[in-house]
Order: structure tokens, then C-alpha cells, then sequence
């Protein structure tokens, strides 16, 4: 693995703790508003229930004076009983004490009742008095621990800032720029490659790009997502378990009348597959680009079969299984058809994987197991 992408990866574990961190410093206080409007709740309660209670003391206070003035008026009616000169006037005034009586008596009748309300209205200003002690209590612990949190996260918030300082120094200043633009929009710069997938867009990537990660010599990014990508070699040779177990690849012959190959370089041009024919005494050389199929350079035709003809050709290359008419070599003109960059493509690999399981087995260098073509002799 490149040691800036290994970098680049303890940056992101950095810059996700952070972000983490200062998401929770953020919602500590939004926690603490939700239990004080609990809380505020709570006071409403008991202050109604208190409410209740004095407005009860009240009517009580006014039934007590409006018996108080009953009584006073019955008093009055007593004394003027005793000065009336006709039957008439004396029934007037009974009419009058009963009246107020029965008055007295209705409004005790409501004291009453205000009396036995007050042992509910008790009840219920003790019982929110209570919940409300209980949720200070509970309040003020939980601010406290929001505060102690707030503190230690500040503290980490901190040392993992410092920590990703020193890690940006360890990162290619341009590589850096990208990873922190894409980070920002996308809330990841890297992203794991899986099964040939982005693990960040999970779009699928083309063969060579795929090869270029897995390879480790190079930055790669996706083409979709802009992500610096990877590849986890744990995970890699999990993926590639099944492929050695696949059935044994076949093996092109070795006097077949058409070759292809693979070479990682031709000239300027990169990655080729070259294929070689044999045709009455003649070889023929056709060279294809190996992502777009482009046909590079003429065709050349030489004396004798092509192992005699372009022996520096084959030296070194991978040989594929291939074959296809010289009708269809000329329909194709100027580029391969996509079909056959795949067909070509998928045996490069398992070829790969064949030399890669060799390598392993024997553990030796790939180069000395390859089964790459020796110059004729
Ligand atoms: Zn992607």
C-alpha cells in the first residue's frame, strides 16, 4: 500500500472522529433543553394545583363573610321582631330569618365541599412538588454529566485536531486538496474497492481501473465519486479464493496458427494485446489498445510464422486465449469490438490469478513462475 494512501486513511479515522466529537459537543445541549421543557412542564402542573388551592381559599373567605352577614341581617330581624304591632309584619320578618337560614345553610354546604376538595388539591400540589424535586435533581445530573462529557470530548476534540494536523503533513500536497474537496461534499475522500465496486458510489469500475488500484503502484480515483480508492489486502484474497478454486483455465496450444497476447508496455502506447497469425509462410501483427480496442499502427506482415517473425514481440508477454477468422480481424478495421476486449480481458485475469497462485504456492517472485513467453531460439 502506498504510504500516502495508508496516510490518507488514518486522516479519514481522524476526520471522522472529529466530525463525531463535535456532532455530540453539538447535541449535548439540545439534550439538556428537552429535559428543562420536561421540567417546565412539571412547574406548570404545580403551579396550577397552586393556583387551585388559593382560588379555593378565596371562595371559602367569601362564603365565611356571607354567613357572617346572613347571621347579622338574622340578628337585625330578631331585634325588630320585638317592636312589630301587626301579625302581618311579624310573619314578613319570620319569612325573611328563614330565608337567610336557608342561605347559611347552603353556603355551608359549599364550605364543605371546598373542605373536601382541599384534601385533592393537597394531594396534588405534594405530588407535583415531589415530581418536580425529582426532576431537578435528575436535571441537574444530567447537566453535569453533559458537561463533563463536553469537556472530555473538548479534550479529545483536541488531540485528535493535533493528530490530524501531523497526519496532513504526511500527504502529497495535491492528493491532500482532493481528499479534503470530496470529503467536504461527500463526507469521505477514500473509499475501499470491493469486488471491482467503489465501495463509496458502489459503481462498478472498468477492468483497468481496477487493476490500477489493486496494483497499489498509483493514486487512483473514481471516476464517479472522486474518492481516493483502495484496496484491503485481507480483503483482496478473500476475493480471490474462489477464483483459485475456479476450474483449471484453458491453456492456448502452443502451435496454433492465431496467438494473442498481452503486454503491459508497447512504445508509448501503455497496455496492448497483440495478435499474431500465421498465414501461408507469412506472419501478420495487428496491435489493439487494450481498453478501447483501437488498432495501433499498421499491420505488419513478415517472413516465416510469428514466433520466428516477432520473437522481441512475444518476450516477456502473457499469452491469451483468442481466436478469431482474418474476415473478422478485418471487419473489426480500426478497433476491437467491446466483446472481445472482455473475452481477452477476463482470461488476462485469470491467467493472473494462475501466476498469482503459483507465486504463493511456491513463493517465489512472479517473474520466475510467470508464464510469460521466452524469446524463440
Ligand atoms: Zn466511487
Amino acid at each position: 500500500m502506498l504510504p500516502d494512501i495508508e496516510n490518507l486513511l488514518k486522516l479519514q479515522v481522524a476526520d471522522k472522529e472529529i466530525r463525531r466529537l463535535q456532532e455530540e459537543i453539538a447535541e449535548l445541549p439540545k439534550r439538556v433543553a428537552l429535559i428543562e421543557q420536561k421540567l417546565a412542564g412539571t412547574k406548570a402542573q404545580l403551579e396550577k394545583a397552586q393556583a387551585s388551592v388559593k382560588a379555593d381559599e378565596v371562595a371559602r373567605r367569601k362564603h365565611d363573610s356571607t354567613i357572617n352577614d346572613l347571621r347579622g341581617k338574622i340578628s337585625k330581624y330578631r331585634d325588630q321582631s320585638l317592636d312589630v304591632k301587626t301579625n302581618e309584619q311579624y310573619k314578613a320578618l319570620l319569612g325573611e330569618i328563614q330565608f337567610a337560614e336557608k342561605e347559611i345553610a347552603a353556603t355551608e354546604d359549599k364550605i364543605l365541599e371546598l373542605m373536601v376538595n382541599a384534601d385533592t388539591r393537597d394531594k396534588e400540589v405534594k405530588a407535583a412538588q415531589a415530581e418536580l424535586k425529582e426532576e431537578t435533581a435528575e436535571i441537574e445530573k444530567e447537566k453535569e454529566q453533559a458537561r463533563q462529557r463536553t469537556t472530555e470530548d473538548e479534550k479529545q476534540l483536541t488531540e485528535w485536531r493535533g493528530k490530524r494536523d501531523q497526519l496532513r503533513t504526511g500527504v502529497d500536497e495535491d492528493l491532500l486538496r482532493q481528499y479534503e474537496r470530496v470529503s467536504k461534499f461527500r463526507g469521505s475522500g477514500i473509499a475501499e474497492v470491493r469486488d471491482h465496486k467503489c465501495m463509496g458510489c458502489q459503481v462498478i469500475l472498468r477492468p483497468q481501473t481496477y487493476n490500477d488500484v489493486r496494483n497499489g503502484g498509483k493514486i487512483v480515483y473514481c471516476d464517479s465519486c472522486q474518492r481516493v480508492m483502495y484496496t484491503n489486502p485481507a480483503e483482496e484474497l478473500v476475493e480471490q479464493k474462489p477464483i483459485t478454486h475456479r476450474a483449471k483455465r484453458h491453456h492456448p496450444k502452443i502451435d496454433a496458427a492465431q496467438a494473442w497476447y498481452y503486454r503491459s508496455e508497447f512504445g508509448d502506447t501503455g497496455e496492448v494485446y497483440l495478435c499474431l497469425t500465421n498465414n501461408g509462410g507469412q506472419a501478420s501483427r495487428r496491435i489493439y489498445e487494450i481498453h478501447t480496442g483501437r488498432l495501433i499502427g499498421d499491420i505488419i506482415i513478415r517472413e516465416g510464422n510469428y514466433r520466428q517473425a516477432f520473437p522481441e514481440d512475444i518476450t516477456g508477454a502473457i499469452r491469451l486465449n483468442g481466436e478469431w477468422s482474418e474476415e473478422e480481424l478485418d471487419a473489426w478495421g480500426t478497433e476491437a469490438p467491446m466483446v472481445v476486449l472482455d473475452s481477452l480481458y477476463a482470461d488476462l485475469e485469470l491467467a493472473r490469478h494462475e501466476m498469482q497462485a503459483r507465486t504463493t504456492a511456491k513463493h517465489e517472485s512472479p517473474a520466475s513462475v510467470a508464464p510469460t513467453e521466452q524469446a524463440a531460439s
